[in-house]
Formats: structure tokens, sequence, C-alpha cells
């Protein structure tokens, strides 16, 4: 199976490696302390006098094993066997259950931040990022891991939005209040209706108190959203399902 790339990177080799390259070149990758992990490298400059230094990306092997564990500006070492061969420095994430939260880069709560997406492809997914982002405000399009953008949306009076992929049948939590710290939990039972017939494109806005930015002592925590949003969106019409302050 042809997958999509996890990662850019610049990649800087030593010794006999330097001269020795090619395309779908695989190395052992120190992903974390103490893991190392396979991945297929993809140059773009292949073949071009870069005294050892190319950029490309990397394709990991099993990169649901390893989450949250890279950030732009990381230095990963690559090794054959117990020799290193150099290392890359990642410059891009595309696969965001590898990308580490943090305040410089922050990401959308645990149970859908493996489904969001900024498409800058997408002239939807740009209009609601100039209206609604922010330091403190994120915006995304929901896409499933099988890759597609087409979902049945269900809705309940909690309020809560749930979307089931229309290729694999997946059913992701895109609003739910259980799993944010600040919101106030009703324990009743709510009943599931559909928002449309039709399957729609998601996108998403989730917001935060500000703290994180100003308060040395404050991490971010991607689940601790004070107030969400929810759109849908067929043939280019953007319709608003949610408009919640969690808190
Ligand atoms: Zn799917």
């Amino acid at each position: 199976m042809q997958l999509k790339p996890d990662v850019e990177a610049i990649f800087k080799f030593v010794g006999y490696r330097k001269e020795h390259l090619y395309e779908g070149y695989r190395p052992a990758h120190l992903i974390c302390e103490g893991y190392l992990t396979s991945g297929v490298h993809s140059y773009y400059n292949l073949g071009k006098n870069t005294d050892g230094e190319l950029k490309g990306t990397i394709t990991f092997i099993s990169p649901e094993v390893y989450p949250a564990c890279v950030w732009v500006g990381k230095k990963i070492m690559m090794y054959e066997g117990q020799r290193n061969v150099g290392h890359a420095v990642i410059t891009n994430i595309y696969n965001p259950i590898l990308c580490k939260d943090d305040k410089e880069n922050p990401g959308a709560p645990d149970h859908i931040k493996k489904y969001c997406f900024k498409d800058e492809d997408d002239p939807l997914y740009i209009s609601l990022h100039k209206n609604f982002a922010g330091k403190t405000s994120f915006v995304y399009k929901v896409k499933c891991t099988c890759h597609c953008e087409r979902f049945i949306v269900y809705k309940d009076a909690h309020p809560s939005i749930f979307a089931k992929c229309c290729n694999c049948g997946n059913m992701i939590t895109v609003y739910d209040l259980k799993y944010y710290p600040a919101a106030v939990k009703l324990n009743k039972d709510f009943t599931r209706e559909i928002v449309d017939e039709k399957a729609v494109q998601i996108y998403v806005n989730y917001e935060y108190d500000d703290e994180f930015l100003y308060e040395d002592d404050v991490e971010f925590d991607a689940d601790d959203i004070t107030w969400g949003k929810v759109f849908i969106a067929n043939d280019n019409e953007i319709k608003k399902i949610l408009d919640d302050e969690t808190a």
C-alpha cells in the first residue's frame, strides 16, 4: 500500500551514505528516546550537488505506535544497524498523530486530533480560517484516516456532534463535552439525530483560554476548550451546526 508521507525533513548524511543514496532508501530513525523505527525516504533533490544535504519526506512504518513525539525543528538520528548514517531535521509534519502539542504548536482535542487537517487547497477551509482562526482559536478540516472527506453527521442535545465516514463507516467524535475539563456535563442519555441526509464535509473550530500564551507555568492542553463551533458544507455552501460555550 502506498502511504502518504508523515513528515518533511532536511537530511544530512555522513560517511559512505553521503555519496550512495537512492529513492526509497530506508534507514532506522531514533524517533524518540530508546525507540528506533524504519522509514522510507523520498528526496526532492537527489543527484544534485548537495554535499550530503538533501530535502524530502519520510514515511514511517507504524506512526500510531509512537504518537506525539515529533515537532518542527526536531533532529532525528538515522542508523544502519549500529552505524550512524546522519540525521534528519523535521521541517513539516503531515501526519497529525506524530505531532507533539505545545505552546508553539497547539493541536486539536485528543478524540479528534488524528482527523484534523489544515487544508490550504480548500477555499472553504481558507475562508473559515480567515473568519475564525486566531492565537487561541484553531480551525481544522475533518478527514477520516481512510482519506475520505464526506460524512453523515449526527447531533444530540448535550450538545454533541458525531460524524460517520461515508467510505469506511468509522464513527468520529467531533464535539463531546465529556472530554473537556471545563465543561458542565449532564449525566443523562441523549438521542442522536441525523443532521443532514446528505454526505457533507466537516470543519471545526476549537477555542481556548489565552492563559497558556501568557502564563509560563500553564501548559497548552488540547482538550481544555472553552468554545466549539462545527460547520458542514455541501456544494460550497457552509452551514454552522454547533456554536457552544463549553463552560
Ligand atoms: Zn473512513
